[in-house]
């Protein structure tokens, strides 16, 4: 969605002397939930750019592509040889065509989300021995057979860059980091590593992407937000976050706007938002409710201090389910909120700032809960492709 952004302001800037045009060839993702997104963000795109999403594939699980099963195989080592000796299938079961499609398509650019629980300080850490590494081998594999000129690969910060090398030999790696608040969304905290795979055979580097990096955060260095800013959500729609809530807890009694949202809290998480309003009030002298930028995430025990009262910023977002609750405004933050603050276009402000891109639909609660998931931030992905694809070219 970023890139179709991208393409279209790129275009519309006369910059270049040539039209750029980067439909989507192929998707993977193996939750059908997240495929079902990944459809309504093509439509989406096609708004923007008009790019027709009948052509795109949706693929399942990556993994299918091998011819075998690496279960069989213990070791890092062991799995790796075996995925570089064997051929990935010619053709996958697409979920847009109904039918078996080639996954190679050409195409300029991969951006990936490879899978990041065996680095992430809150996964296992089992690094490059744990289960998920075999979809970087096949991504390496992948890649090597479809000869996809650059990768642009979103990972934690702690991703291991020599088995991320392995996986991919023909490549030459750039690594660099960056979090929301580089690009102005100082109030979401998510580091993460990007890291483009330039195609030895096909690609130089034209320029320093770490340089042009610098530029684009020093350009916006000016650029601020405080937490209070995300807090985008209509009356209405809090109102049915409140109301959905109350349904699953069978509370018919519940009346929003009138009975406060924290009778709505499980036991755990009013003990937490307790043990937190108490933890504030003794480091500040201040009453929790007095600070407008307070969020507090009750995923986590009291002990842990998951809130922005340190830095600032709305704790991580986690696969894991947590609300964040919002002491000043005594209610939680949104799943349109958390969309915002991730960067999707979900109130009119936001679209315009765009150039008038189409709204995200962010009103019902769960879609919008769905979407965010692991999403990758909206404004991050799309500067890091800029980058990509200015910095490096055809031979
Ligand atoms: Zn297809």
């Amino acid at each position: 969605m970023s890139r179709a952004v991208l393409e279209r302001d790129v275009n519309e800037s006369g910059k270049v002397p040539f039209h750029v045009s980067l439909p989507t060839a192929a998707m993977w993702d193996h939750e059908p939930k997240c495929q079902a997104l990944m459809r309504e963000a093509m439509v989406w795109c096609q708004q923007v750019t008009g790019h027709d999403p009948k052509h795109s594939c949706m693929f399942g699980d990556i993994l299918e592509m091998l011819p075998g099963s690496l279960a069989e195989y213990s070791t890092y080592e062991s799995k790796l040889a075996m995925t570089k000796s064997w051929s990935l299938k010619r053709s996958c079961k697409c979920m847009s065509h109904g039918a078996f499609c080639s996954p190679f398509k050409p195409s300029c650019i991969d951006v990936s989300g490879l899978p990041c629980p065996d680095f992430s300080r809150a996964g296992l850490q089992r690094g490059r021995h744990g289960p998920t590494i075999p979809v970087y081998m096949t991504h390496g594999r992948w890649a090597k057979e479809s000869r996809t000129p650059l990768l642009l690969v979103e990972c934690t910060p702690d991703l291991d860059i020599d088995m991320l090398q392995d996986c991919h030999p023909g490549y030459s790696w750039h690594q660099m980091y960056s979090e929301p608040g580089d690009f102005g969304f100082s109030a979401t905290a998510r580091k993460r590593t990007w890291v483009i795979g330039s195609n030895d055979n096909r690609n130089i580097c034209r320029a320093d992407p770490y340089e042009l990096l610098d530029e684009i955060k020093i350009a916006m260095k000016d650029v601020h937000v405080r937490v209070r800013d995300y807090l985008v959500a209509s009356e209405a729609e809090v109102h049915m976050e409140a109301l959905r809530v109350a349904n699953l807890k069978r509370m018919d009694n519940f009346r929003p706007g009138i009975d406060p949202m924290s009778l709505l809290l499980n036991l755990r998480e009013v003990q937490t938002m307790s043990e937190l309003n108490q933890k504030y009030h003794s480091r500040t002298g201040f009453p929790a409710k007095t600070d407008r930028d307070l969020a507090y995430f009750l995923g986590d025990s009291a002990t842990y201090c998951s809130w922005s009262a340190a830095s600032g910023k709305l704790p991580t977002y986690r696969l894991t389910q947590g609300r964040f609750w919002l002491p000043a405004v005594q209610r939680w933050l949104t799943s349109k909120e958390r969309l915002c603050s991730m960067g999707y276009p979900v109130v009119k402000e936001m679209s315009l700032g765009m150039g008038q891109v189409p709204l995200v639909g962010a009103v019902d609660p769960e879609k919008a809960a769905e979407r965010l998931g692991n999403a990758m931030h909206f404004t991050t992905s799309g500067i890091f492709q800029c980058i990509a694809l200015s910095c490096f070219g055809p031979q």
